[in-house]
């Protein structure tokens, strides 16, 4: 198959493409390399260096997955106008080469547009609770619109679109450092490090995380699975968990002798965040395998070998 994958060597896409290129289909990756640290883009891959906003190509592709965008909130605002424009403008660009292609595209929204949700685990019917013009609206609006984009070019041309919304996926790869750090990767780093772990606020706000092998096997299977048109599945985990539970076990896991500091929240930051995995289970046939202590154990090794 011929696959066109956006953000293809960021964290996320370098693990997709590993796995699809071993199938020995034919991948095509843009991505500008502006939130990219740890890539690992097979020889066989043709590379697009650029801004998807901007990417018009003239080749079709069977399938289309849409990854590209800036995920870590401390990122993201500080760069407001490029992520709304990627997660707007990029989202058109890539349903343009799909509709032109009639291949089939994945897009990866996010978690992120239930916003604060009143309900946790959250389903996929749920509408969330989202600032308009908030901090992070630059992000999760414009999911939201890519979403709504996506829909309409599924109800007005037919196209056959899958949205998925990841939840806070970890593993080896993922951005440790400055404004890029997510938290699993910035715990490890800090507790191999000897430095304080950082938790904003109380620490009682809480994730549910997922381990990256996780995500490439429920990616793989809403690309290639027939009859999911015009769908949308979370794909994470519905084990809540408390980000100071996470900072007691990366620490415990580690063998580090780090401090906790506690530092004034983040704005906006959502108190609680879980997926309902009710849909995923049923019309997937997929559910979370690796235990977070499976999969934290397997993150720390990696950084150890890096740092
Ligand atoms: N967090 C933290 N310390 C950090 C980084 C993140 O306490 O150094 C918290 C953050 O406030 C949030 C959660 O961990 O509640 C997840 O943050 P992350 O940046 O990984 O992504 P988010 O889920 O907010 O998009």
């Amino acid at each position: 198959m011929k696959i066109l994958i956006s953000g293809g060597a960021g964290f996320l896409g370098s693990f997709l493409v590993e796995s699809l290129i071993k199938e020995d289909h034919d991948i095509t990756v843009v991505d500008d390399f502006s939130t990219v640290k740890y890539h690992a883009l097979p020889e066989k891959v043709k590379l697009i260096k650029g801004k998807i906003e901007s990417t018009d190509l003239n080749e079709k592709f069977d399938y289309v997955v849409h990854l590209a965008a800036r995920p870590s909130p401390e990122d993201y605002i500080q760069h407001p106008v490029e992520t709304a424009m990627s997660n707007s403008m990029g989202t058109y660009k890539m349903l343009e080469i799909t509709r032109k292609s009639d291949g089939v595209m994945v897009y990866t929204s996010s978690s992120e547009v239930y916003g604060s949700a009143e309900i946790v685990p959250t389903p996929e019917t749920y509408w969330g609770k989202v600032n308009p013009n908030g901090i992070r609206s630059c992000y999760d609006e414009s999911k939201r619109f890519s979403e709504a984009l996506i829909m309409s070019y599924y109800r007005e041309y037919g196209l056959d679109v899958r949205i998925q919304r990841p939840f806070n996926v970890y593993g080896p790869r993922l951005r440790e450092d400055g404004s890029y750090g997510r938290v699993v990767s910035r715990f490890i780093y800090q507790a191999i490090k000897g430095e304080d772990i950082t938790i904003f606020g109380d620490g009682n706000q809480t994730r549910a995380f997922l381990y990256v092998d996780d995500w490439v096997n429920a990616t793989l299977k809403m690309m290639f699975l027939k009859s999911l048109k015009g769908e949308v599945f979370n794909v994470g985990s519905n084990k809540e968990m408390k980000i100071i539970d996470l900072a007691s076990m990366i620490l415990e896991m580690s063998g580090s002798t780090s401090k906790i500091k506690f530092l004034p929240p983040r704005p906006d930051d959502p108190p609680r965040r879980a997926a309902d995995i009710s849909k995923a289970r049923e019309k997937l046939g997929w559910e979370p395998k690796v235990s977070v202590e499976d999969g934290l154990k397997k993150t720390i090794e990696w950084f150890r070998e890096q740092l």
